[in-house]
């Protein structure tokens, strides 16, 4: 299967693998590949499984790979990174 976004951006559906919520539920996301569209390089996005056009997961509005992602995404996924390093933490 393949989602192609508005921009024209093509991603190709991969494997699902398992994810565990927060609640400690689990569920499956879809992986899909595409390519950087400043380099070429390799890199996936991951989507709740159900999805299957590019408007279900905001995931599909990437474009590059973790190297030229924009600055305000890596932000974001430092953020959260750094959020779910402090709950590990606590939990622990
Ligand atoms: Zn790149």
């Amino acid at each position: 299967m393949e989602v192609t976004s508005y921009a024209g951006f093509k991603f190709v559906r991969g494997n699902e693998e398992p994810y565990k919520r927060k609640d400690g539920t689990w569920t499956a996301l879809a992986v899909w590949h595409a390519n950087c569209r400043k380099c070429g390089e390799a890199f996936t996005v991951k989507t709740p499984a159900s999805a299957k056009q590019y408007t279900d997961s905001k995931s599909f509005g990437s474009r590059h790979c973790d190297k030229h992602k924009l600055q305000r995404q890596d932000m974001s996924a430092f953020k959260t990174a750094l959020a779910a390093f402090k709950t590990d933490s606590a939990q622990a």
